[in-house]
């Protein structure tokens, strides 16, 4: 069963967490992504999902906890998803003295490539994406960090490479921007495709547990019986 609470010192993190796992979440700027960190609470092994801006806090809250980064993971590679990666990636604690593997699914290479073209589309301040990608993320694919392990799901729609992740036998999802409290992401972006969002969401995550928790990309949490019920796109 997992528990959500808020920080006492800083009610902008949400703290998600079962028996042996512990997962921070808080928006990052420039569009208030949820980036999480998730971690093994056994060996101190952590993961990062989408690391999309504000590096140096994702940074301290990663070495005030003592956490080592194994893998940080992209649900997708829109920029407000990935701006911190580069950061993130060059200066976290790592394993052995290893750099975490960066992965995202090989659908939204393109996008990662274009990442300062996207900011200026919206405006942004852009960079360009110079931490390589090292693994490509496959459907059903499962990443192991400490005694946890997180499993792909690729849920294209959003984003070609849109994918969800599941920590392994859970029922915690991260939904990216493919679901949302009630409501789910939009397809006029660059590759987005209103059909197979909906064919992603029905066939992959609906699915799933009812009981499942939800962490969305934007937004509060939620569970997939109260999606599956009263969500208005369904
Ligand atoms: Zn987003
Ligand atoms: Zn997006």
């Amino acid at each position: 069963m997992w528990k959500v609470g808020f920080d006492m010192n800083d009610p902008g993190i949400a703290h998600t967490k079962n028996e042996s796992i512990e997962v921070l979440t808080f928006p990052v700027y420039p569009l208030g992504c949820n980036c999480s960190i998730v971690r093994c609470t056994k060996t101190g092994e952590a993961l990062v999902v989408d690391p999309g801006g504000d590096a140096p806090r994702i940074l301290k809250l990663l070495r005030d906890a003592g956490s080592r980064v194994r893998w940080i993971v992209h649900t997708h590679a829109h920029f407000d998803h990935c701006l911190g990666t580069h950061a993130v990636a060059r200066e976290c604690p790592g394993i052995e003295e290893r750099r975490p593997g960066v992965a995202m699914h090989p659908g939204d290479f393109e996008l990662y490539e274009n990442l300062e073209l996207q900011c200026r589309a919206f405006g942004v301040p852009g960079q360009k994406a110079e931490t390589p990608i090292d693994h490509s993320l496959e459907d059903d694919e499962v990443l192991r960090f400490g005694k946890a392990a997180l499993r792909v799901l690729h849920t294209p729609g959003h984003s070609p490479g849109s994918c969800s992740f599941e920590i392994e036998e859970s029922g915690l999802l991260f939904s990216g921007d493919t679901l949302f409290q009630m409501g789910i992401g939009r397809t006029d972006l660059w590759g987005g495709d209103s059909a197979a969002i909906m064919k992603s969401i029905r066939t992959r995550l609906f699915t799933l547990d009812d009981g499942t928790t939800v962490i969305p990309g934007h937004g509060p949490f939620t569970r997939i019986f109260e999606e599956k019920q009263a969500n208005p796109f369904f």
